[in-house]
């Protein structure tokens, strides 16, 4: 059996063409996994349970389904989804996981994070992540009307879009140092993390360890990838062809 693991899907709504593609991995590959595990950003904004479920629905109905199948899924919150709660859970029937946790994937201990924890070069999004993770903060957000939310959630994406085109490009990548201090703290030589939108397998040495860091392909119009893992092997599934 293979664990499943993907990120970075952000997802706009059911009527985005990546909600199929996601919808019928979910009904037919996915069903196949021991487990699936989505590393965070899976939408590309969640404004709060209450504005994003009925955004989602059929997304979210499809996970709920696939649980019900008897597969276990997990889902990492992101920097663009921070705010899913309680009835995003009890809808999608997924266990949400700390940022970072060390997980046995078919045997091997592997580190897993949506992946901005590392990205310690941009103090500017440390900052926001320093809030974003803490629960109160979270909770004082959802008080906010949800008019007020989505227009909050309009203005960041506006200002990080802004930020991607003035911030110098390896600010936004993970700074190696943080890497192997976290690979180090949790005892592991995987790491598998999403965020960057810089997939690409990373092979390097920390303390003689033969060390690799996967980093999980984001979904575009002419690529959207799932990660399947066994014990042996790491081979992509292209969900955009299948
Ligand atoms: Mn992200």
């Amino acid at each position: 059996m293979a664990v499943h693991l993907l990120a970075d899907v952000h997802l706009t709504g059911d009527d985005d063409p990546n909600a199929e593609r996601l919808m019928r991995y979910l009904d037919g590959p996915a069903r196949a996994a021991e487990a699936v595990y989505v590393l965070g950003d899976l939408f590309d904004v969640w404004v709060g349970d209450d504005g994003s479920l009925p955004v989602h629905a059929g997304v979210i109905d499809r996970f709920a389904a696939l649980a019900r199948t008897g597969v276990p899924l997990y889902f990492m919150r992101g920097n663009r989804d921070f705010a899913v709660g309680e009835a995003f859970v009890a809808a999608s029937h997924m266990q949400i996981l700390d940022d970072p946790v060390v997980v046995e994937l078919c045997g091997i201990p592997t580190l897993l994070s949506h992946g901005d924890i590392f990205c310690t070069d941009d103090t500017a999004h440390q900052a926001f992540r320093a809030r974003y993770t803490d629960p109160r903060w979270r909770a004082r957000m959802m008080k906010i009307p949800l008019w007020l939310r989505r227009r909050i959630a309009r203005r960041a994406r506006k200002r990080s879009m802004r930020g991607k085109t003035r911030k110098p490009a390896e600010i936004m990548d993970v700074n190696a140092e943080a890497v192997c201090r976290a690979m180090q703290t949790h005892d592991v030589t995987r790491l598998i993390h999403g965020h960057t939108h810089r997939p690409d397998t990373h092979h390097f040495e920390i303390a003689g360890d033969a060390c690799e860091r996967i980093v999980l392909p984001d979904w575009r119009p002419d690529r959207a990838q799932v990660l399947v893992a066994d014990q042996r092997t790491l081979e992509y599934l292209d969900v955009a062809s299948w």
